[in-house]
This record gives structure tokens, sequence and C-alpha cells, in this order.
């Protein structure tokens, strides 16, 4: 499928230490694609079993925010984002989906505008955000998401939208919100990384 060959495209930009993870293998068995890092199938889900998952991944990445304590700006090494950094990328990216599933139930075949995901950290725009805020913030995001998500008209999962001319694949919203949830579930294993990491320096 074309959702996840976008991740990996995007993740491919710049940092490319930090963004190979999100690269995909093709299971043999049938033509549904899955993350070679964190396992995510891009199998259809309901929009029920969407949002259980995308719920508890961000609950589980909230409670992973408070288990870092004052860690949880920390950097375990040069090549990773600390677990704020990847709260702070999980908001936005929600919050970006969001705007193009919706553009995308209007408009035909949206080009939109990409994330900028490093420079938003490279500029400067997560410095002054606090585990608290960010946690309430995830929260906050992942419901106008899934009421999007619940009040989507039927089949306008079907309606086309191209993420950003540096990912010029034609995607549906349907493999759009599975890329959502996938970016929930891939960064809630990179914060358990960071965590581990974290207690254990020196390993
Ligand atoms: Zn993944």
């Amino acid at each position: 499928m074309d959702a996840e060959r976008l991740i990996r495209d995007d993740a491919s930009v710049t940092h490319p230490q930090v963004y190979d993870n999100m690269s995909s293998v093709s299971d043999p068995a049938s033509d549904v694609q899955s993350c070679a890092h964190c396992g995510f199938s891009w199998a259809t889900l309901s929009r029920v079993e969407l949002a259980t998952r995308m719920s508890g991944a961000v609950e589980s990445f909230v409670n992973v925010m408070k288990a870092a304590g004052s860690d949880v700006a920390a950097r375990p090494s040069a090549q990773r984002w600390s677990i704020l950094e990847y709260g702070g990328h999980l908001r936005d990216v929600i919050l970006s989906i969001r705007e193009r599933v919706v553009l995308a139930s209007v408009l035909d075949v949206p080009v939109g505008t990409p994330i900028f995901r490093d420079e938003r950290v490279d500029i400067g725009f997560y410095s002054e955000d606090t585990a608290a805020d960010v946690a309430l913030e995830l929260q906050v995001v992942t419901y106008l998401f899934l009421k999007t998500v619940a009040t989507l008209p039927e089949h306008f999962e079907d309606r086309k939208l191209i993420y950003s001319d540096r990912t010029p694949l034609e995607i549906t919203i349907a493999s759009a919100l599975l890329n959502a949830l996938h970016e929930c579930e891939h960064h809630l294993g990179d914060a358990f990384e960071d965590l581990t990491l974290l207690e254990s320096p020196t390993s």
C-alpha cells in the first residue's frame, strides 16, 4: 500500500538516522504491508477499532512521559529525539493529518503542505514544551482527531489526497487515518526505547 511508503519517503528527507525506522516490509502472504520497525500493519480497521487503538497508544505515551520523570527531555543519543520531542512531534502529526482529512473531504485530491518535522524542532518551536503541556495537548488533539473520524461522512474514506509535493503519492483518507494510528503506535515504541536507553545509559 502507498501509505507506508509515504511515511518512509517523507522521513528520509532530513535526519535519516531518526526516521529510517519508518521503513516497511511486504507481507508475502498478502498485499498488506507492515512497518519493519514496529510491526504495524496497514490492514483495514473499523473506525471503532482505530479509535480504541489510537486512544490506547496515546494514553500509554502519556504514561511513558510520566514514568520518564525528569528524563523526559533527555536525548539518549544524538541520533534520537527525547520522549518530549517525540510527543511534540506526535501532537503536530495528529493535527496535520486531521487537517488533511478535512481538506480531502472538501477538495478532490488536494496536495498538502509538508509537516517539516525536523525544522519544527531545529527552529525551536518545541523549546517551551513541558511534559504536562504535551500530555494535555496529546489528549486534546487525539480527541479532536477521533471526533473528526466519528463524523466523517460514510464512504469518505475512499476520497483521495496527496500528502505533499515531497511525497507525491495519491492515498485515500482511510490510509491517512491508518498513518495517524501508525505514528501513535510507532512513536510509543520510540518512547519506550528512549526510556530503556535512559535507564541503562552504558548498555
Ligand atoms: Zn512503525
